[in-house]
């Protein structure tokens, strides 16, 4: 099977071929269609297996279908529990839409907030974002989740292993309730079944 044939746009099959990629990994033959599909994802997948572009491909072209709202607000939000993972999404993100009309920007705990801020305040349709940092800007009125149509929770294992998951429920409710919700994670123990059923609507369960 080809990119071509899982329905992404040629500003997203240029991106994906400029990035060297021959063919897409089994996540992203399975994740691709049903996202676009607007189905909930549950997916099983580690690091290595291309989950990131398995959700960043089909988000992207989900986003540039739409007309760009008044003042961009964030339409996407993908939480992951590191800010090195965070910088890694990120950088996905730019490369997969080098030929879209989408912006994007990181937001992570331990640095500066001041240049973060700056990047929200000239308008973000992806936002990525480590939970804490998220919560704290939102407690300052710098940043709206009003307008989330896509949450993206990218290694929650972890972030439940980091203690995130109180951080995670508040940052739900700050979010429209009709919403698409993609769940990925290498493990699924109690309490990941748990978060799942509490995020996800109807899930397609997806493994890499
Ligand atoms: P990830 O699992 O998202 O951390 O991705 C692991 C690595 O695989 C990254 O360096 C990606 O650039 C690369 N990658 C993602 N999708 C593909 C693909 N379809 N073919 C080859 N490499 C890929």
């Amino acid at each position: 099977m080809s990119f071509t044939s899982l329905g992404l746009s040629d500003a997203l099959l240029k991106a994906v071929s400029i990035q060297g990629y021959s063919q897409p990994s089994p996540i992203q033959r399975k994740a691709i269609p049903l996202i676009l599909e607007r189905k909930d994802v549950l997916a099983s997948a580690q690091t290595g297996t291309g989950k990131t572009a398995g959700f960043t491909l089909p988000m992207l072209q989900i986003l540039s279908q739409q007309p760009a709202l008044r003042h961009r607000p964030v339409r996407a939000l993908v939480l992951t529990p590191t800010r090195e993972l965070a910088a890694q999404v990120y950088s996905n993100v730019k490369d997969y839409s080098a030929f879209l009309d989408i912006k994007s920007a990181v937001i992570f705990g331990g640095v500066n907030q001041n240049p973060q801020v700056s990047a929200l305040r000239q308008g973000v349709d992806i936002l990525i974002a480590t939970p804490g940092r998220l919560l704290d800007l939102h407690n300052q009125r710098l940043l709206n989740l009003n307008k989330i149509e896509i949450l993206v929770l990218d290694e929650a294992d972890r972030m439940l292993d980091m203690g995130f998951l109180r951080d995670i429920k508040k940052i739900m409710a700050l979010m429209p309730s009709k919403r698409q919700n993609l769940l990925f994670s290498a493990t699924f123990s109690k309490d990941i079944k748990a978060l799942a059923n509490d995020i996800l609507n109807h899930p397609v369960l997806v493994e890499a």
